[in-house]
């Protein structure tokens, strides 16, 4: 060891932190303070990328660096996201084994960020396709291209982040064998339409509206009936209308450009520039009461569509239903609009997704055989609210779910396999979330999701006192779930990374995502009433279920992004909001993890040799083999010795 080694590492913290002299929170976070104050934003925990946010451009992702990491082994050069990137490519390739990559981390924490480096890594160093040159060069501009294209649509300002992702997405890149990009997919998950229809107080709706209202041409302004966003209630109700480093100017143009590369084109992007101004007359529309009658504009369908509902009543043990329509209030008639406004834009966000996977598909027919994938997950980290409702339920949901796989796939496997082989093993205590995966989705017992469908099949949303109805049969549920409690109108759910109270105002309404439907379209409710009704909660269920599916088929590697401040400036550390996040990730945890093992092996620690008879242990090319409890117990003496 140097002495020139020893004080960057006083100075710039330790590059792998599993080599840390301390295991503590504390020192995990002033390692990282270390590194950030040295320009540093990587960090190592063994195979794991830490990264924190630097808030301004870093110089090290030229194509100097690219080529750098390209090919070369982790250690070589200092912690890098395109060694990470290197790593799956490289293992995709060797092995023949589909990689994913699972980037966690709260909203600025730079994930979106991190995806986006993957992406370009992985295009300029993929192979260029040989005869299919020309297509594959395509389909590497639809992968790149689609992105402005999908942030314009589903990304937003918000408090924390002025370019938030509002919608969950997993990007998977199909190869060749030879590695050439030959395709791909998207997925997207649980876009936050309730933004659509009132973002909060000094944020922003979706981009895409401050584009279409400041920077539409001449005759798209005249076609559309465009106005100044603040002539627009559904912008003007937060008083925001710029973004800070935005420029809704460029972004228009490089959301068209996406438009035009991923095949949207003539009569589609117009269709998609009037639902978006009929978005926004939609919400001018107000509505007066007049006697019991509600009304806002003239006889036409539309009034009578957003006026009234249509009510079923009886049609139970084998009673004739009776059908009727009734007037609504004020309150339900703007939340009937509401309601279409965001079924609209959701609807739409999705087909634009499926635009760009079906650019993807046209151009992968061009080149055949595909057997290989890299996949980028980005999506929201856990939400702890000061006020938790649907969305923030299902947002934490999908985490726990994602902390499954990170289980299944880590300790769990490993364990069993030590089983499998006969080997004597004192199983490493890890809390096993599957309990709360339960508590959520369970159908027997009935967990939160079950129960808060059973009421919206049986109760109209709308009706009063359907989510009072909601805990009540909660309570009685899951009462004996030691990861729940229920509170008169909350409920508290101990989720692996802490306790989440929900507010359960609004839960049946947000799950059901169909009365309009049903309003706007009676002649389909035949259709939704034969099977059982799709909710929000049963579509999150299976896209998990999907994407713990299509997760589990790959190796996965880890990016744990931290957020060092609220305030978004560069050198700004704020030591507790990055010890929280240090803790909630489980870094601790996973270093601990690692050193358990890796002390045996000479490559990590040439400098210590373990005092144990060699016969007692061994290293396999991923995994330790340890024979007895009793060396069990003096390796983990040794190295609590040793640190
Ligand atoms: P998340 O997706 O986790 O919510 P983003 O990736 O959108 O966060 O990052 C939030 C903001 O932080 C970005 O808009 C950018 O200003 C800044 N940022 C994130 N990562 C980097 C980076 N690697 N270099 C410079 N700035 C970054
Ligand atoms: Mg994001």
């Amino acid at each position: 060891m140097s002495f020139q080694w020893a004080k960057n590492q006083a100075q710039n913290g330790i590059e792998d932190m599993v080599l840390l002299s301390k295991v503590t929170d504390d020192q995990i976070t002033d390692n990282l303070k270390k590194r950030i104050n040295a320009d540093l934003m990587f960090t190592y925990i063994g195979p794991t990328l830490v990264a924190v946010n630097p808030y301004k451009r870093l110089p090290y992702f030229s194509e100097k660096e690219i080529e750098q990491y390209h090919g070369s082994a982790a250690y070589e050069h200092p912690p890098h996201i395109y060694a990470t990137a290197d790593k799956m490519f490289q293992s995709m390739i060797t092995d023949e084994e589909n990689q994913c990559v699972i980037i966690s981390g709260e909203s600025g924490a730079g994930k979106t960020e991190c995806a986006k480096l993957i992406m370009n890594y992985i295009a300029a160093v993929s192979s260029k396709g040989g005869t299919h040159g020309n297509v594959v060069e395509n389909i590497k501009q639809v992968i790149l291209e689609s992105n402005p294209l999908l942030e314009s649509f589903g990304n937003a300002k918000t408090l924390r982040n002025n370019n938030s992702s509002r919608f969950g997405k997993y990007f998977e890149i199909n190869f060749t064998k030879s590695g050439a990009p030959a395709g791909g997919k998207i997925s997207n998950f649980l876009l936050e339409k309730s933004r659509v229809v009132g973002p909060g107080q000094g944020e922003r709706n979706f981009h895409i509206f401050y584009q279409l209202t400041t920077s539409c041409t001449r005759e798209e302004k005249e076609a559309l009936g465009m106005m100044d966003p603040k002539y627009f209630h559904y912008l003007n109700v937060s008083r925001e209308y710029s973004a800070d480093g935005i420029s809704d100017s460029e972004e228009y143009a490089a959301m068209k450009r996406g438009m035009e590369i991923c095949n949207i084109v003539g009569n589609d992007q117009s269709s998609i520039f009037q639902i978006l101004a009929g978005i926004l007359h939609l919400g001018n529309v107000s509505f007066v009461e007049e006697g019991n009658d509600a009304k806002g504009i003239d006889k036409e369908i539309l009034n009578a569509k957003l006026t009234s509902r249509i009510v079923t009543t009886g049609g139970f043990g084998g009673k004739r239903s009776s059908t009727y329509t009734v007037t609504m209030n004020i309150e339900q008639a703007t939340n009937t609009r509401d309601a279409l406004a965001k079924a609209l834009y959701s609807r739409m966000f999705d087909w634009i997704v499926q635009s760009v996977n079906g650019a993807l598909a046209s151009l992968s027919r061009g080149i055949g055989t595909q057997s290989l994938c890299i996949g980028v997950l980005d999506i929201f980290g856990f939400e702890i609210f000061d006020k938790n409702g649907f969305e923030q339920f299902c947002i934490n949901y999908v985490n726990e779910r994602l902390q499954q796989i990170f289980i299944e796939l880590t300790l769990k496997s490993e364990q069993e396999e030590y089983q499998r082989e006969g080997i004597q093993w004192t199983p490493i205590d890890f809390f096993n979330n599957k309990v709360v995966v339960d508590l959520i989705e369970s159908k027997k017992p009935p967990g939160v999701m079950a129960v808060l469908d059973d009421i919206c099949s049986t109760m109209h949303a709308q009706v009063e006192g359907a989510d009072q109805k909601f805990v009540q049969k909660l309570e009685m549920a899951c009462s004996q779930n030691k990861h729940f409690k229920g509170q008169q109108s909350h409920f508290v759910i101990s989720h692996y990374a802490g306790s989440v109270t929900y507010d359960c105002d609004g839960f049946t309404e947000a799950n059901k995502d169909t009365p309009f439907i049903r309003n706007l379209f009676p002649e389909v409710v035949d259709e939704l009433d034969k099977k059982r009704p799709t909710t929000v909660s049963h579509k999150i269920k299976t896209q998990s279920q999907e994407l713990v599916d299509t997760l589990m088929r790959c190796t996965p590697s880890y990016i744990r992004c931290i957020k060092p401040n609220e305030t978004k400036r560069p050198k700004d550390w704020d030591n507790k909001r990055v010890e929280h996040q240090v803790r909630y990730l489980n870094l601790k945890e996973n270093i601990k993890f690692l050193r358990r093992f890796a002390i045996l092996t000479p490559q990590t620690w040439p400098s210590w040799n373990v005092d144990m008879d060699p016969k007692e242990w061994q290293i396999g090319k991923n995994k330790v083999f340890i024979k007895s409890p009793e060396s069990l117990f003096l390796l983990e003496e040794q190295r609590d010795r040793k640190f």
